[in-house]
């Protein structure tokens, strides 16, 4: 799934290629995309496109008054649609520009959970979808967390993954975090203090830097695969701060991977595939 520096990088491609461009019409090939019944989305017709933000993991194309938030969930992508054909593979949506390309929503896979939101531009913010997001994970202060912290007691690797409570991370940050601020994927958040606060969010920023960096080199967005990481798909590998055996921990839908040495004093986590025990 994309994450923070991903969808950043892309809304700042998307506003070099499109910022002025006019909106001639916004075509659902799903009904199902359009995830609100108000405001129209012809509301932005004939209006020049301000430009792409981000906010957590959903990508902005703010005309003014309307602007349209857009999530990709897993196998989304919003393309340059050069060609416009009538029936695009995995096609959800199209944006079509009065010059130029125009842009394409699509979804591969078979969940189709992509979607986009229709939202006042004033109160976009405020409102749902983006109304619910936690605070977004390169502007939370170590004090913002701490207090967080202390009030949600549950797994560091399960906070930072959830949304409402910090937003813009996925399963890759989340290893990649939890491995730079030396602290284990299930170390309890209501432990972690001040001091663990402070780590957590220098680990971020470090994460997401990397993250920017190498997302930035790209014409378009890249697959997790592609993605550098110290833990994340590594596992088995030598971790390239101390050398020892990145493990992992699997779930149905992901990995948690982690160094031993680095992360957990040394100590191997069950893994859920041979014990049940961490369920
Ligand atoms: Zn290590």
């Amino acid at each position: 799934m994309p994450e923070l520096p991903e969808v950043q990088a892309h809304a700042e491609r998307l506003t070099d290629q499109f910022a002025g461009s006019v909106l001639n019409a916004f075509t659902p090939f799903k009904f199902t995309v359009l995830k609100t019944a108000v405001p129209n989305p012809d509301q932005a017709y004939g209006l020049p496109l301000l430009g792409v933000g981000r906010r957590g993991k959903y990508l902005l194309l703010r005309f003014e008054p309307i602007t349209f938030a857009v999530h990709l969930m897993q196998g989304g992508r919003l393309l340059v649609d050069t060609k416009q054909s009538a029936k695009p593979r995995n096609g959800q949506a199209r944006f079509v520009f009065a010059e130029g390309p125009a842009l394409l929503l699509t979804e591969a896979g078979t969940e189709r959970r992509a979607g986009v939101w229709c939202v006042p531009s004033l109160t976009a913010l405020s409102d749902p979808p983006l109304a619910r997001l936690g605070p977004d994970a390169l502007e939370v202060s170590p004090d913002q967390l701490a207090e967080a912290f202390a009030t949600t007691n549950m797994r560091l690797h399960g906070y930072l993954r959830d949304q409402h409570l910090i937003a813009g991370l996925g399963r890759m940050l989340a290893n990649e975090v939890c491995h730079r601020a030396r602290l284990s994927p299930f170390a309890m958040t209501g432990k972690l203090g001040p001091v663990g606060a402070n780590a957590v969010v220098a680990a971020i920023h470090e994460a997401c830097d990397d993250g920017l960096a190498y997302e930035r080199t790209r014409a378009d967005m890249s697959s997790s695969a592609d993605r550098p990481g110290r833990v994340h798909g590594r596992v088995g590998l030598p971790c390239p701060v101390c050398d020892d055996t990145i493990r992992s921990v699997s779930y149905s839908g992901y990995t948690v991977a982690y160094c031993p040495t680095c992360q957990t004093a040394g100590k191997v986590l069950a893994d859920n595939t041979t014990s049940r025990f961490l369920k």
